[in-house]
C-alpha cells in the first residue's frame, strides 16, 4: 500500500511545481486571514495533507493510463494483436486510441510491403539464375559434343556451332535486359525529353528493321503521320519501345503484316502497332508485362525472347507518364498502344 502511494506521488512529480506554487500562496493568504496561530497550523496542515490525497489520486489515474498504453505498445512488440480493431484504449484516450492504431496499420502494411519485396527479389533471383542456365547449359552441350568428336562430323559440326552462337546471342539479350531493368528499377535510367518529328523518326526505324520482316515474309507497314508532326519523349528510350514492340510483334506473327500507325488527338499523338499475329490469350494478357512471363515459354526462347522486353517498355512509357494498352484476339493478332504528349 504504502509502495503504492510512493509510486503514485513519485509520478506526479512533474505536477510539483503547480503544487508548491497553489499551496504557497493560500498559506501567505491565511497568514493575513486567519489570526489564531493554533487553527492556522490546522488548516495548513489539513491543505497539505489533502494536497497529499489528490496529488495519490491523480497519481494513480495517471499510472493506470500508462500502464493500459504500455500493454498496448508491448502487445504490438508481440504480435499479440492480429487487427487494429482489437487495440482499446479508454474513452479519454480515444485520440491517442486512433494514432496508434494508424501507426499500427502503417507498420503492418510496411512489413506486408517489404515482404512482398523480399519474396519478388527471390523469385527474380530464381528466374535469372534459371534464364541463365538455359543457354549456358546448351553452349556447354554442343561444345562437349563438339570436342568429343562431332567436330570431324561434317554433317553436323556447322549446325552445332550455329545452334550454340545463336543461344550466346540470346545470352548476350538477356544480360542487356538485365542491365536495363537493374537500371530502371535502381532509378539509374536518365531520361532526355525532346520535341522529335515522328515521320523522320519512324521512317528511319521501319527501314532498320524492314530485313527483319523481310526474313520471315512479313510485310512492315509504316503509315506516315500528318507531315511535320512532333511528339514529345526520349527519342532513344522510346526507340528500345519502338523496337521491342516490333520484333515481338514480327517474332509472333506467322503471315500477314504489321503495321505502325499515329491517330492523331487533339492534345496527343496515338502511336499504334498492330499485327496479324498468333495473338494473346485473354487470361494472360494482364500478365505479359510482368518480368519473364511469357505465353508459350518455349516459343519465346525459340526466336530469342527473354521476357523482358514488354517489363522494360512498360517502365519506360511509364516516365513519360502514359500507359500501354493492348488488345488482342487468338489467331487474328494483337494491338499495343500508348499516348504521346503533342
Ligand atoms: P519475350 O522476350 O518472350 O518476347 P516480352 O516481355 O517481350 O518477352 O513478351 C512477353 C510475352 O508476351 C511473350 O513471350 C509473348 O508470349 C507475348 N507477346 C508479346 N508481344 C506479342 C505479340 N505481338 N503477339 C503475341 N504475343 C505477344
Amino acid at each position: 500500500m504504502w509502495n503504492e502511494v510512493k509510486t503514485n506521488l513519485s509520478s506526479t512529480k512533474v505536477y510539483l511545481k503547480e503544487f508548491l506554487f497553489f499551496v504557497t500562496i493560500l498559506i501567505f493568504l491565511l497568514f493575513f486571514i486567519v489570526e489564531n496561530k493554533i487553527i492556522l497550523i490546522t488548516v495548513i496542515a489539513l491543505i497539505l495533507l489533502f494536497g497529499l490525497i489528490f496529488l495519490n489520486f491523480i497519481g494513480y489515474k495517471r499510472n493506470r493510463e500508462l500502464k493500459a498504453i504500455e500493454s498496448v505498445i508491448l502487445g504490438i512488440r508481440n504480435n499479440t494483436f492480429n487487427q487494429a480493431e482489437e487495440i482499446k484504449l479508454k474513452e479519454n484516450l480515444r485520440s491517442l486510441q486512433e494514432e496508434i492504431k494508424q501507426m499500427f496499420e502503417k507498420e503492418r502494411n510496411d512489413i506486408e510491403y517489404l515482404k512482398r519485396l523480399e519474396r519478388m527479389r527471390t523469385e527474380f533471383l530464381a528466374n535469372v539464375s534459371h534464364e541463365l542456365r538455359t543457354p549456358i547449359f546448351a553452349i556447354q552441350g554442343y561444345i562437349e559434343t563438339l570436342l568429343n568428336g562431332a567436330i570431324d562430323d561434317e554433317k553436323v559440326n556447322k549446325n552445332f556451332l550455329d545452334k550454340a552462337n545463336q543461344h550466346t546471342i540470346n545470352l548476350s539479350n538477356l544480360l542487356n535486359d538485365l542491365i536495363d531493368i537493374s537500371m530502371i528499377e535502381s532509378g539509374e535510367m536518365r531520361m532526355s525529353y525532346r520535341y522529335f518529328n515522328i515521320n523522320d523518326y519512324f521512317g528511319q526505324i521501319t527501314h532498320e528493321m524492314m530485313p527483319i520482316a523481310q526474313e520471315k515474309g512479313i510485310e512492315l507497314i509504316y503509315h506516315p503521320a500528318k507531315e511535320g508532326l512532333q511528339l514529345f519523349g526520349d527519342k532513344n528510350r522510346l526507340k528500345q519501345v519502338f523496337i521491342n514492340l516490333i520484333t515481338n510483334a514480327i517474332k509472333y506473327t506467322e503471315k500477314g503484316k504489321v503495321e505502325v500507325l499515329i491517330e492523331e488527338e487533339p492534345k496527343y499523338g496515338k502511336i499504334i502497332i498492330r499485327d496479324t499475329g498468333i495473338g494473346i490469350p485473354p487470361e494472360d494478357i494482364n500478365r505479359i508485362f510482368e518480368r519473364f512471363y511469357r505465353v508459350d515459354k518455349a516459343r519465346s526462347r525459340a526466336v530469342g525472347g527473354t521476357g523482358l522486353g514488354l517489363a522494360i517498355v512498360k517502365h519506360i512509357i511509364e516516365a513519360h507518364n502514359s500507359k500501354i494498352e493492348v488488345k488482342s484476339e487468338l489467331g487474328v493478332g494483337s494491338e499495343f498502344s500508348f499516348m504521346l504528349k503533342k
